[in-house]
């Protein structure tokens, strides 16, 4: 009788546990946790990088986007610390208060047509997004290609178009861009790219030996069609890859 009375209390105990959600962690609060840290880190860097504040729409971008979601499952609870994370493939997503940097040294204004290379996890791209860029994209790793072209689906950010491809011939067909952001190292700056930024247009781009480190560039191409480049910052960043 006992028995039988433990057993079916085990059961409950059982049903019950099954079915309640697991306990989230409050990813908004270490979202705007997270901000804070991007915040102090561009003040610190401020005297190199010439930008110690982040404007007000790259944070409330940041403030938004679940970083959460573009990272692999086992990673979930790192995906606010401000340091790159893997995602699979040998690549990487970017340190937030980069992707935070790179995003503010665009100058974006809503509708801006943006160009990203190097779609990788998607984040980048949901941040420029968030800030009401038109953007495109471009990953030349088919997986995560479809990965970030099914996340956004899912997040229903429609105004993200994605490509698979190389990235260094940018994409010809959606020129001229406002802002492109390349998030993969190369060791010159591609001419297809600057041919592709629109007067008044800036790119940003890391330069360098592609296995060690780079050097941050945002590249200016003023109203004349005139091109100038000014070094942000050293950085590491994955190789730009493809055939050449
Ligand atoms: N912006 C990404 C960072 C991804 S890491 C994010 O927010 O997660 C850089 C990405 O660039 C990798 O996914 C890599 O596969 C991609 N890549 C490297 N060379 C490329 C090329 N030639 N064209 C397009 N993508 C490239």
């Amino acid at each position: 009788m006992i028995n039988r009375r433990f057993v079916g209390l085990l059961l409950i105990v059982f049903v019950v546990w099954d079915t309640c959600p697991a306990v989230e962690p409050d990813y908004a609060k270490l979202r705007a946790v997270m901000v804070e840290e991007i915040a102090a880190d561009a003040y610190r860097t401020g005297s190199m990088t010439g930008r110690a504040r982040i404007g007000d729409s790259v944070i409330e971008a940041l403030r938004t986007v679940p970083r959460h979601l573009f990272v692999p499952k086992y990673l979930r609870n790192q995906a606010y610390e401000n340091r790159p994370l893997p995602i699979g493939h040998g690549q990487t997503i970017s340190q937030p208060s980069i992707v935070a940097l790179m995003t503010e040294l665009l100058e974006l204004d809503a509708g801006d047509r943006v160009l990203e290379i190097g779609t990788g996890s998607g984040y980048q791209a949901a941040i420029l997004a968030a800030m009401a860029a038109r953007v495109h994209t471009i990953e030349i790793i088919e997986p995560l290609f479809r990965q970030a072209r099914n996340r956004f689906h899912r997040m229903g950010q429609m105004s993200i178009e994605t490509r698979h491809g190389d990235g260094y011939y940018g994409w010809p067909e959606a020129q001229p861009f406002d802002g492109i952001v390349v998030t993969a190292a190369s060791d010159h700056v591609p001419p297809p790219l600057i041919k592709q930024l629109a007067p008044g247009g800036r790119m940003v781009i890391p330069v360098g030996d592609r296995f060690t480190t780079q050097q941050l560039l945002m590249i200016h191409k003023e109203l004349s069609g005139k091109v100038t480049t000014r070094h942000v910052l050293p950085v590491i960043f994955v190789p730009l890859t493809g055939e050449r």
